[in-house]
């Protein structure tokens, strides 16, 4: 039987799989419902969050907020994670090792979720789970297979806000890339067309019984 979502986050806690273990203040292993349909990669824990010890708390987070109460979600409906679990110093880039280390912890976090859609925000979470060299500017707008999930890459709040901010063109198209998000998520929601039954009536209260069973 697979993990909770619990266990896992606990025994990451404690993990010293690589060097930032010595540099972190806390691990930041994800927040919000772990049965979401939508789940977002960003790329490391920042100051605030590893203070706090949950993901995007500053001020890219506050956008990210926003963006979601646009399309009608709260940070508790979704799943939101980074590729790294821990914040490397100074807000460098994160280090191949490092990504290889905390691979397993993304990976274990996707297959408990099992998110119908995942969001990927900005150029390193993109690269790194859709294996491409592409930037993000090329790569927004679309919306790509994996594992026989959705992957919608776009900008990274943090790259907008040091941008020219929701005065600028990425601040459009992150919209844009939001809006594509709802749809994609509904599209995926809605159920099947099923068939109309060939035999004979059924009777009002065992149709009414059949229906509950399809929830
Ligand atoms: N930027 C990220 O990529 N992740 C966070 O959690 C915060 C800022």
């Amino acid at each position: 039987m697979s993990r909770t979502l619990a266990e896992v986050a606990a025994e990451a806690s404690t993990c010293t799989r690589c060097r930032l273990a010595q540099s972190r203040t806390q691990v930041v292993f994800g927040v919000g419902n772990p049965d979401a349909d939508l789940l977002f990669i960003g790329e490391a824990p920042g100051f605030h969050e590893d203070k706090q010890g949950e993901p995007f708390v500053g001020a890219a987070g506050q956008l990210l907020t926003r963006m979601l109460g646009g399309i009608g979600l709260r940070r508790e409906d979704v799943y939101i994670t980074n590729v790294l679990r821990c914040r490397p110093p100074g807000n460098r880039d994160p280090l191949p090792d490092e990504i290889e280390s905390c691979t397993p912890w993304l990976i274990e976090t996707i297959s408990i979720v099992q998110p119908v859609v995942i969001v990927t925000l900005g150029n390193f979470a993109t690269k790194f789970v859709l294996n491409t060299q592409r930037g993000i500017t090329s790569m927004r707008g679309g919306v790509y297979g994996w594992h026989g999930r959705k992957v919608i890459p776009t900008f990274h709040p943090a790259a907008i806000l040091h941008g020219g901010g929701e005065k600028s063109r990425q601040f459009v198209d992150l919209q844009d890339d939001f809006a594509l998000i709802r749809t994609t998520l509904d599209a995926a929601a809605r159920p099947e067309p099923v068939a109309p039954p060939a035999a004979a009536p059924v009777p009002a209260a065992a149709a009414q019984d059949e229906q509950l069973e399809l929830f």
